[in-house]
């Protein structure tokens, strides 16, 4: 009986930490059948409901378990109909939990949780965003709704979501009583096949157009299903008649969307579409140094090479999501081992994530780069001539092959028209000297670097 009480008591906690209508979507349909060999076997009306608990929850069950004194590693989820889950779970036996009242009394919406690090001031503007976040702000302020819909769209890992979450956080901060919705398609459609399951479709029109603002999270998610579509379509629609404001993600351009229909992808044109273009070098920079300086608020101890900074920033990814993770590693494993973040340890931590986002830049892109970019001859560049005009060039060139490629020095020599390592060593030091001193070089080599990167 005393699994059943854990399972009581984290189920509270659970209902206090998701939220009351996350907890009666998930959390309150599942009842727990046995903990057996560090399984908790759980009947779930659906096995989407068992999927979505473990993708959304997971981690958060078994450390409860944890807590609660059990080793919990797997949780398993049988399909159940409903009068097998009450026989499973006899009513004396089980902990009661809160009374949960009708959702229809109170204020609050069925939507998914919002984070609370995606605020305006965790996020870090540079060129690649600066017209979307620009786009987020202004919409929340809430004070017009000049741009409707907004839609935010942008590869994985670009800040679409954290721009969601930031612009829901202001607008409830600002107007406490606006009734602000946030959710994901893919909990878009399963509210919708929800009510469609429990006839209760009219419930769900009312409820989704009774909100102030609408936000729909990857509504890519949503393409090829097709009454889906056709239900946010009216959704939509409906919304954007009485002037309320609709906020929408995808992860690439409405128009591009396969499977999204024609009027869809039209109205998602009516109103501002501002594209996350992949971060560049100075954003991730800035990403970085912000990252870090929250991490010092909480552990001034940290030590960090500035060298490692630079370069995370060059060479880890484009998305945002796995450059912080690689960072975390790095905080994670230096306060284990209680030593300084330099190089080597960067090395030797993120070895998996530095293979896997090796530059695909080729030694011989960078030479027709730097040819093309000074009007140089490959001959030029191969031959030993000293003449400033093209020996500078041809040490940038080598330069770029030192820092955007894995290729040691004698193999660039050998790109080279088969020059001595020692030549390539000398060029790569002497254009880092020229990028402190000479800042029309620094501007070169940068804007080669971008063009070779991109
Ligand atoms: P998306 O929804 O576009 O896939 P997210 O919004 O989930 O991406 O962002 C991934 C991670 O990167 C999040 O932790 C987010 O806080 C972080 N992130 C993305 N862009 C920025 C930014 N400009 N400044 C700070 N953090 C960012
Ligand atoms: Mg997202």
């Amino acid at each position: 009986m005393s699994d059943l009480d854990a399972w009581g008591r984290i189920r509270t906690d659970m209902r206090q930490s998701i939220g009351k209508e996350a907890y009666q979507s998930w959390i309150d349909p599942l009842s727990l059948d046995k903990i057996d060999e560090g399984t908790a076997h759980f009947a779930a009306p659906t096995s989407f409901i068992g999927n979505w608990v473990e993708r959304n929850y997971g981690d958060r069950i078994r450390s409860h378990f944890a807590r609660e004194g059990y080793a919990v590693n797997r949780l398993k989820f049988a399909v159940a109909p409903a009068a097998a889950r009450k026989a499973a779970t006899p009513a004396g036996e089980r902990t009661p939990s809160p009374p949960l009242q009708d959702s229809a009394e109170t204020e609050s919406l069925p939507g998914a949780p919002l984070d609370p690090r995606f605020t305006f001031d965790r996020f870090v503007v540079g060129k690649p965003n600066e017209l979307a976040h620009a786009a987020a702000r202004r919409v929340a302020e809430g004070r017009d709704v000049s741009f409707n819909p907004l839609v935010l769209y942008g590869g994985v890992g670009l800040g679409k979501t954290h721009l969601m979450h930031a612009i829901a956080w202001k607008l409830q901060e600002e107007n406490p009583d606006f009734r602000v919705l946030y959710l994901s398609a893919e909990q878009f459609m399963y509210r919708f096949v929800q009510a469609l399951r429990f006839k209760d479709t009219i419930g769900f029109k009312k409820l989704f157009r009774s909100v102030d603002v609408l936000m729909v999270d990857d509504v890519q998610f949503i393409a090829g299903k097709e009454s889906t579509q056709e239900e946010f379509f009216h959704t939509f629609n409906a919304l954007i008649d009485q002037n309320k404001q609709v906020i929408i993600s995808a992860d690439r351009a409405p128009g591009e969307i396969d499977g999204l229909e024609d009027r869809i992808k039209s109205r998602l044109q009516w109103g501002l579409v501002a594209d996350l273009h992949p971060t560049d070098f100075e954003l991730r920079l800035g990403i970085l140094q912000s990252k870090l300086d929250a991490h010092r608020e909480k552990d001034p101890s940290i030590e960090i090479d500035d060298k490692v900074i630079d370069f995370l920033a060059h060479r880890v990814s484009t998305n945002v999501r796995v450059l912080e993770g690689a960072l975390n590693r790095l905080f994670a494993f230096s306060s284990l081992v209680g030593r300084k973040i330099d190089m080597e340890m960067t090395h030797e931590t993120l070895a998996d994530l530095l293979r896997a986002s090796e530059r695909k830049v080729t030694i011989d892109e960078i030479i027709r780069k730097v040819m093309e970019f000074y009007n140089l001859r490959m001959a030029d560049l191969m031959s030993a001539r000293r003449a400033r005009a093209i020996a500078r060039p041809r040490q940038i060139a080598m330069y770029l092959a030192k820092t955007l490629t894995s290729k040691s020095l004698p193999e660039i020599g050998r790109k080279f028209g088969g020059r001595d390592h020692t030549t390539v060593m000398h060029a790569v030091k002497r254009v880092e000297e020229l990028k402190q001193t000479d800042s029309q070089i620094a501007e070169e080599v940068e804007i080669l670097r971008r063009a070779l990167e991109a």
